[in-house]
């Protein structure tokens, strides 16, 4: 404000001046070291801009856009550094203005030194005087002197200021005032400017006929409000061409154009310092660009002037003039050469101006706990969590609609201790979580405000340590979230604090995401682990991917768009029927968790998950493909099917490929005429003379049909056995195909069907390997090994079991080593859930 009002001063003085074509040559003598240093500097800058615009024409040192030809010397670079140094600290730090005065006297130094550069005489008639007023009050003054000096000042600011506010107030008023406020020549003169601004809206409302005239003063102020707003806007000063605000054309004032602050390289925690790189090609010294260079968390000493830091653009080690440091996401300390106390902080984000001449030592480390064992920590957070500050903040929080979720109860000690132990290796003062709020927002706006309430948490008599925006930046998980660990002075303990959205939550009981624990649960099945090899390695992998992938469905990473595009896949497990890994055959609950498992226990968890959930949601559905997918591929393997479904696709296909390879076969189909069949025992002679012969295929359907409906109603899987008898080239082949055929039909009307699976005894029967005849069969038919099993216990099947009299010889052979005479029984066919139709020539004994 101080600043603003030295500036306002200058500023009205300036336009009264031009407006009386006095020119610049006043006297800055009449303003003497009594006055108010800030007006002193404002008028000394707003002159030494008015004076530095009219050099234009001259090759100006000072200038911001000065002649690149002159900018060959060293010497010139410090000055313009200074110079925008200078600019930067009063654009930003208002009250910082003495700290500036002696860098300005020493610009105004340089100019004269390197007149050369700068001819205007005016520079001299200006810093001359002030610099001599700075030297008042020194060895050769005796107190006769520093009396009359003050009257003389005394008269001589009633004097301006009655040049000033002559139409707002007399003398001897002035004098009062000055009284009342105990000489506070700042505060004289924003009362004024008050009394101004209310003396002219009085003026508005009773007369319109002076409306011009007093328009010109508002517009006066308001450019002043204005000059002010852009001061702490940051905006250049030089941007603002006086002369044009001069001309009180109101129009061109009201659009300004913003000049955005550009900065090179990117602030990290720890210490961060901002200085300019020197490397004569690299781009950002080209561009006199600040850059800033990140330290990390460390203990330095330097001196800005001796020191130089790699450049984040160029990489070479040419950033000297450091004019800044930040300290960010950390606890602190900062001491400058000559000071006896050093600054220590655990603010989230501190600047400091690092001054040319001194040196200084910085320190960053993490945030940490200050706790002496975990009790001590867990006493502390509860207490914190309690307090009345963090209460105050919550409250404020809620008014806004809010929802601040409060653990229910701060964690056991086994859990933590379990935790710490595995993820801090026990070291419980990097522990955090252990007091944590959720806040949840309806919308980015509301979260975007409750973040920046919280970073005001200096109200509330809190600090904001940390902030890790995970939500416009993605962590490692994808977890979308504001984390921001709160400073609880009282309790020397921090809290953490994790904002987002009510839609992105996984929050019991907030959630609106189905299934909300499964990011969570998968999330802690893999966090801790370490993986033995590299299958275990690959699958770790896999997993976080998942994971990602997950969250990003969750926390929208991933657009509407592409999510819908992944819950178009979804098919539900009651229809597809996932098939239960091989890995988990025969391993009980019990062994799982004895053996501490990761893979077999995060196995065992997807497939839990995905034959319990069911998802309706587009954004569950999503998970869910995205889970099956992983389980797909990374549990049951790329070659495996993972479902029903897919087995059925599987043998579909290898059906196809049989025909194609059997042209005979495929082209006969096609022109089947439907086989006709009767009850009697098959003879070679055999020729049907009674006329009660049936369409073999239906007779089969009714047959399969009624068996089932046999099973549903005594529950159990009493197995027949249907054996169909012909003389060859009776068609036994082809009918096998087109039965196969028939039932496959009925299969896709009705999924609970069983799977007809036509197989060429001949092609895959082996003597040694009797007994599982029906697995080399489906592997043949591209079905692995490893999976059969899962098979045979998921899925029901119709076998039809063809060239059974070719075989028949070896088959007979082989019953010397076995005395069951039963083929059911040798095929071990009870493992199968299944019926079996058996085409044969010859009769079998049974
Ligand atoms: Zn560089």
């Amino acid at each position: 404000m101080n600043l603003f009002i030295s500036f306002q001063l200058v500023l009205f003085w300036k336009s009264k001046l031009s407006q009386k074509k006095i020119g610049h040559n006043i006297s800055i003598a009449t303003l003497r070291s009594n006055f108010s240093e800030k007006l002193v500097l404002g008028l000394r800058f707003a002159l030494f801009l008015s004076i530095h615009q009219s050099c234009k024409t001259h090759i100006c040192n000072l200038c911001w856009r000065e002649k690149k030809k002159k900018k060959t010397n060293s010497k010139t670079m410090v000055s313009d550094i200074d110079y925008a140094e200078m600019i930067n600290s009063m654009k930003y730090y208002g009250k910082a203005i003495d700290k500036t005065i002696s860098r300005l006297s020493h610009i105004s130094s340089v100019s004269f030194q390197s007149k050369d550069y700068c001819s205007n005489d005016a520079v001299a008639r200006i810093c001359f005087p002030i610099n001599s007023a700075k030297c008042c009050g020194g060895m050769q003054d005796n107190i006769d002197n520093v009396r009359n000096e003050e009257n003389r000042n005394y008269s001589k600011e009633i004097k301006i200021l009655m040049r000033l506010f002559g139409e707002l107030i007399n003398k001897e008023d002035l004098q009062q005032k000055m009284e009342q406020f105990e000489g506070k020549i700042e505060l004289v003169i924003k009362d004024l400017v008050q009394q101004s601004f209310e003396k002219q809206s009085k003026l508005e409302s009773e007369s319109k006929i002076n409306e011009l005239k007093n328009m010109e003063e508002v517009n006066y102020l308001n450019f002043f409000f204005f000059f002010l707003q852009r001061q702490q806007e940051g905006n250049m000063i030089n941007d603002i061409d006086m002369n044009g605000h001069m001309n009180h054309n109101s129009k061109s004032e009201n659009v300004q154009k913003e000049i955005e602050k550009t900065e090179i390289g990117e602030i990290k925690p720890g210490i961060n310092l901002q200085g300019y790189c020197v490397n004569e090609i690299c781009l950002a010294s080209k561009a006199k660009l600040p850059v800033w260079i990140n330290i990390g968390f460390d203990d330095i000493a330097f001196a800005p002037n001796n020191s130089s830091f790699s450049c984040p653009d160029c990489k070479k080690s040419t950033v000297s003039f450091i004019a800044k440091a930040m300290f960010y996401n950390s606890e602190y300390s900062i001491c400058a050469s000559g000071d006896s106390m050093l600054v220590k902080d655990n603010n989230y984000q501190c600047s400091y101006t690092i001054k040319s001449g001194l040196s200084y030592e910085l320190k960053a480390n993490k945030i940490r706990q200050h706790a002496a064992n975990i009790e001590d920590l867990r006493e502390r957070s509860e207490n914190a969590m309690n307090s009345t500050e963090i209460q105050n903040l919550i409250t404020e929080l809620q008014k806004y609609e809010i929802t601040v979720v409060k653990p229910p109860d701060l964690k056991g000690n086994e859990r933590l201790l379990e935790k710490i132990q595995s993820d801090y290796g026990g070291d419980f003062n990097q522990a955090f979580d252990i007091g944590r709020f959720t806040i949840l927002c309806d919308n980015p706006t509301k979260l975007q405000t409750a973040v920046a309430v919280m970073k005001k948490a200096e109200q509330f008599h809190l600090i904001v340590s940390e902030d890790k925006d995970f939500f416009n930046k993605q962590s490692r998980t994808h977890h979308r979230f504001h984390n921001i660990k709160l400073y609880v002075p009282k309790h020397d303990v921090y809290i953490e604090m994790q904002a987002t959205l009510k839609n992105f939550t996984t929050l019991e009981g907030y959630t609106v995401i189905e299934n909300p624990k499964l990011s969570h649960l998968f999330y802690e099945h893999i966090r801790a682990w370490k993986p033995n090899n590299q299958s275990e390695e690959e699958l770790k992998q896999a997993s976080d991917e998942t994971l990602t992938k997950i969250n990003d469905i969750i926390c929208e990473w991933i657009d509407a768009k592409e999510v819908k595009k992944i819950a178009n896949r979804y098919k539900p497990h009651s229809e597809i029927r996932i098939l239960k890994p091989p890995k988990l055959n025969g391993v009980t609950e019990e062994d799982i968790h004895i053996k501490r498992n990761v893979s077999l226990k995060l196995t065992k968890f997807v497939y839990d998950q995905l034959c319990k959930f069911d998802p309706l949601k587009m954004k569950g559905q999503a998970i869910y493909v995205v889970l099956f997918e992983y389980f797909k591929k990374h549990i049951m393997g790329e070659m495996n099917p993972a479902s029903c479904a897919d087995v059925v696709s599987l043998l579909k296909k290898s059906r196809k490929q049989e025909l194609e390879d059997d042209t005979t076969i495929l082209q006969a189909l096609e022109t089947y005429v439907p086989l006709q069949a009767n009850d009697y025992a098959h003879t070679d002679n055999d020729v049907n003379e009674k006329n009660d012969s049936y369409d073999c295929r239906q007779h089969i359907i009714d047959f399969l049909v009624e068996q089932k409906e046999e099973q549903k109603s005594e529950q159990n899987k009493q197995v027949r056995v249907m054996v169909l008898q012909g003389k060859s080239g009776s068609g036994k082949s082809l009918f096998c195909r087109h039965l196969e055929e028939a039932l496959w039909e009925s299969y896709i009307n009705d999924p609970s069907a069983p799977i007809p699976v036509c197989i060429s005894l001949p092609k895959c029967y082996n003597e040694l390997n009797e007994t599982q005849i029906i697995s080399q069969a489906l592997q043949m038919k591209n079905i692995n090994k490893e999976i059969i099993d899962i098979i045979r216990e998921n899925i029901s099947f119709v076998f039809i079991l063809d060239g059974f009299d070719e075989i028949f010889d070896k088959y007979y052979k082989n019953n010397s080593n076995n005395n069951e005479r039963y083929f059911y029984d040798r095929f071990n066919l009870n493992e199968w859930n299944a019926k079996i139709c058996q085409l044969s020539k010859s009769c079998v004994k049974r």
